[in-house]
């Protein structure tokens, strides 16, 4: 018999995790002929009860498993841990505030006995405020510069593989993990299937406005360097239009004998160029930040206790 893994990152999801052991081991029944399964727990260093609550689970359920980390890593590092001690031929990954409906779980399952070695969650965005909606399609448009990568509009954390690609996803040894794009990044097979948007079952999301635009940035800069070739891009073409200008007062002044005057377009100039120059350095940053972060090389995360195993 086949094992599914059931990866679930988790930080403060007290008020639903019990919900979500429920709803996912409702659909884990269905398949129980044909799947056993183990759920593994990544407490991502919860403030709240969510780690007793998963004890108390497990003290009914052996087959659920549990990672706690020291402190909260960030949602990346919880699935990077998670599938590293996934033990299952086919590994899902999904999130403990049942936004991601495991009844889709099934038919996942379906595409990967079709042969399939992944299956990918795309959600639509109803029910979205437009400007989150305009800032997130925004972002995807900039990933399609990645030549690497396909990130299709509104695809999610919430996915199905297989071992060989978790196993490959695991090679990648790179700090900054955006995984949506690593998950793509490896290639494989993929089948793409729709869900409904779902609302979070209950307590709050852990993300803002600014946490998305870091991770949009986050995104970018990890898999393509377009940020830099534009700056490079208005360089040049600041340094034509300059080029051009300076011949024409050239011309003016030796011909025509005009005096220059303009005090106004030479400030404005001043502030434009440092203005340029400053957002380049930025954006250079980000990318020289990056390699200070990878050279450390410090651990993604740091295991407190974990559930001990039996079998
Ligand atoms: N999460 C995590 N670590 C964090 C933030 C979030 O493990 O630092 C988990 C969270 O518990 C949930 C999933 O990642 O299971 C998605 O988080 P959330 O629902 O807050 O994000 P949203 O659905 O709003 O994008
Ligand atoms: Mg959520």
């Amino acid at each position: 018999m086949k094992k599914l893994s059931i990866v679930v990152p988790m930080y403060n999801e007290e008020e639903v995790i019990e919900l979500f052991y429920k709803e996912t081991k409702k659909v884990v029944d269905e398949v129980s002929k044909k799947y056993d399964y183990e759920m593994l727990f990544v407490n991502d260093g919860s403030k709240d009860s969510t780690l007793d609550k998963v004890k108390e689970l497990r003290k009914k359920d052996k087959k659920i498993r549990y990672i706690s980390f020291s402190r909260n890593f960030g949602k990346e590092a919880g699935i990077y841990a998670g599938l590293k001690n996934s033990k299952g031929d086919i590994v899902v990954l999904l999130d403990a505030d049942l936004q991601h409906d495991p009844k889709y779980i099934i038919e996942m399952l379906k595409y990967i006995e079709e042969g399939f070695d992944t299956v990918t969650t795309i959600r639509n965005r109803k029910g979205e405020s437009k400007v989150k909606s305009y800032f997130s399609e925004s972002f995807y448009k900039i990933m399609k510069e990645a030549k690497d990568i396909e990130l299709k509009q509104g695809s999610q954390d919430y996915r199905m593989m297989t071992r060989q690609v978790v196993d490959s996803i695991l090679q990648i040894k790179e700090h900054n993990r955006f995984s949506k794009g690593i998950f793509s990044w490896v290639g494989f097979k993929t089948k793409y299937i729709e869900v409904e948007n779902r609302t979070r079952a209950a307590g709050k999301s852990k993300w803002n406005f600014r946490s998305l635009v870091k991770y949009a940035i986050e995104g970018i800069t990890s898999f393509t360097l377009k940020p830099l070739k534009i700056s490079v891009v208005i360089g040049i073409l600041i340094s034509i239009v300059a080029l051009f200008s300076a011949i024409a007062i050239i011309i003016q002044t030796l011909i025509q004998g005009k005096d220059v005057p303009g005090y106004a377009s030479i400030i404005t100039t001043i502030l434009f160029m440092g203005g340029i120059q400053l957002i380049s350095i930025g954006i250079l940053s980000e990318y020289v930040g990056k390699i200070y972060l990878e050279t450390k090389n410090r651990p993604d995360y740091l295991i407190k206790e974990k559930s001990k195993d039996e079998d």
